[in-house]
C-alpha cells in the first residue's frame, strides 16, 4: 500500500498490507470533521461527514520521501495528533500522544495505492467500521463493526507493547519516544472557527 500526499513531496509505504494488518474505518465525529476544515473538507468527508481512515500497526508503515514535510496539528491539548503536509495541505494521518499506544489511522486522502473503490476493496476488503455515527449528517448512519475493531486494534498494541516493536514508528523519535515535530496545539479562536465552518455546511 502506498500512501503520501498530493503533490509528491511525501512518499511512504506499508508493508504487508492486507485484510489481517489494516482495518478499514469511517469517523463520524466532529473533531474529525473539525479538522477537515483545515485544508479542503470537501476532499476529506463524505456526503454524511464522513472520514475514511486505514488503521494499522505504525511499525508497517514508512517513509521513503519528504518526512520533513510532515506537520503536526492538534485541536486541543488532548486531541489526537494529525498529521498534514506542509508542502499541499494534505491530511495524512492520526496517531495518539502516546508512543506506546501503537496505532495509526492512515486517512484516505493520504493513500495513493490502491485507490478508492474496487481496487481497495479487492487488497484490504470492505469498510465494515463506522464509528461516532450519532454526529453523522443527514444520517441515520449504522454504528458497525466497533467490537471487532477494538479487538483488533488492542490486540496489535498490545502484540507491539510486548515486543518492542511500538518503537518502530515513523511519527516518533525511537529513542525519545517524542513526535517528529513539535505539534502546534490550536488556540481556542482557532478551533472554534473550525466548528464555525463545520456547522454553516
Ligand atoms: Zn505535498
Ligand atoms: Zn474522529
Amino acid at each position: 500500500m502506498k500512501i503520501g500526499c498530493e503533490c509528491g513531496e511525501i512518499v511512504g509505504h506499508v508493508a504487508n498490507a492486507s485484510p489481517k494488518t489494516v482495518n478499514r474505518a469511517k469517523c463520524y465525529c466532529r473533531d474529525c470533521q473539525a479538522a477537515a476544515f483545515l485544508g479542503d473538507a470537501n476532499k476529506v468527508l463524505d456526503e454524511h461527514g464522513g472520514t475514511q481512515v486505514c488503521q494499522t500497526i505504525p511499525a508497517l508503515v514508512s517513509f521513503e520521501q519528504g518526512v520533513e514535510k510532515l506537520q503536526c496539528i492538534r485541536l486541543s491539548k488532548n486531541g489526537l495528533m494529525r498529521w498534514r503536509s506542509s508542502c499541499c495541505n494534505t491530511p495524512i494521518a492520526n496517531t495518539l500522544r502516546d508512543q506506546k499506544f501503537a496505532f495509526v489511522g492512515l486517512i484516505h486522502t493520504g493513500i495513493t495505492y490502491p485507490t478508492m473503490g474496487e481496487e481497495r476493496d479487492k487488497l484490504l476488503g470492505p469498510c465494515v467500521f463506522n464509528v461516532n455515527t450519532q454526529t453523522a449528517i443527514n444520517g441515520p448512519i449504522k454504528q458497525v463493526g466497533v467490537k471487532r475493531t477494538i479487538f483488533k486494534v488492542l490486540s496489535g498494541v498490545v502484540k507491539a507493547k510486548l515486543t518492542g516493536s511500538y518503537k518502530q514508528n515513523p511519527f516518533f523519535d525511537s529513542s525519545t519516544g517524542d513526535p517528529i515535530v513539535e505539534p502546534r496545539i490550536l488556540s481556542k479562536e482557532e478551533r472554534a472557527a473550525l466548528y464555525e465552518q463545520l456547522d454553516s455546511i
